[in-house]
């Protein structure tokens, strides 16, 4: 450490960080960033903005904070997001998980599923539908596939990271996935259109298209997961589905097209038709008046 290098408060770092990094929260991001740097907390900096950071520390987040001003997403910085309640490792390999998608834990929930119901998160990425189901659920038996492996070891490591046992395997789909009946399929699947403008803006352009694109008009993966999704459930057995605001009547109409059951959308926290859930017919045998003879 040189006596030559004037050290610098957290307020003055904050203040430079914030109108150097630009986009919506500039000065939340600034203080993640140096939170995760010095390891001090955000109340910290309010309640102490004089607070001197030793000169390594403060170069360290000065080179995240030209890393974010480029556009990088706070949590591939940080290297980790939060996501119900659950502090997850995250990687330029897949995609950062969403608040959105814990409407899609909320629902499951909210299910009328077995006590040790057999699970299946298809496409987990960083785990994160898994693990927090495994986090309420613990008489469950989860499986959770992605076709990346860096996601499988990534889930892999969350898992044993927060203690909470899942298993993950590496499968597209549903081509490695072993022969039985579940009780409910999840998935946040790709569903972004390849010409969607969103690609080009904001943290989703670091984000892999492996975990965003699925085809011209979103609905490939889905429309996947809709067709085959059947035979590996149990009778009654649920799968649930994110997909785009604007996707909803097609993939409720995918879903009738097949031949599954109490089709029905949810709604994110934003209020836009999020999700679609539909269920397989509650026996392989065909219907008979209850009252037969
Ligand atoms: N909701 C995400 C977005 O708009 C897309 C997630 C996905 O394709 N599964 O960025």
């Amino acid at each position: 450490m040189s006596n030559s290098t004037p050290s610098l408060t957290c307020d003055a770092l904050l203040h430079d960080a914030g109108e150097h990094i630009g986009g919506d929260s500039p000065r939340l991001d600034a203080e993640l960033l140096l939170s995760h740097v010095t390891g001090l907390s955000r109340t910290t900096f309010r309640a102490w903005p004089e607070r001197e950071v030793p000169p390594e520390q403060a170069q360290a987040f000065q080179a995240l904070v030209s890393e974010r001003a480029r556009g990088l997403p706070v949590a591939y910085l940080l290297g980790e997001q939060e996501f119900w309640s659950l502090p997850l490792r995250v990687s330029p390999s897949t995609l950062i998980p969403r608040p959105d998608t814990e409407c899609l834990v909320e629902a499951v929930l909210s299910l009328p599923l077995p006590e040790r119901a057999r699970v299946l998160d298809l496409g987990t990425g960083t785990g994160a539908i898994a693990l927090a189901l495994a986090s309420e659920k613990p008489g469950w038996r989860i499986l959770a596939s992605d076709r990346i492996p860096e996601a499988v070891a990534l889930a892999r490591e969350n898992s044993q990271r927060l203690q909470l046992p899942i298993t993950v395997i590496q499968s597209h789909w549903f081509d490695e996935i072993p022969e039985g009946s579940f009780d409910l399929l999840v998935s946040n699947p790709p569903y972004v259109p390849a010409s969607d403008h969103h690609l080009r803006e904001g943290d989703v352009r670091f984000e892999p298209a492996s975990a965003l694109v699925a085809g011209d008009d979103g609905l490939d993966d889905i429309r996947l997961l809709v067709t085959e999704g059947g035979s590996r459930l149990s009778p009654g057995g649920w799968m649930l589905l994110e997909h785009g605001y604007d996707q909803a009547e097609a993939v409720r109409n995918l879903f009738a097209e097949a031949g599954w059951h109490s089709i029905d959308s949810l709604k994110d926290y934003g209020g836009n038709d999020r999700m679609t859930l539909a269920r397989t017919a509650l026996s392989h045998e065909p219907e008979r008046p209850v009252h037969a003879e």
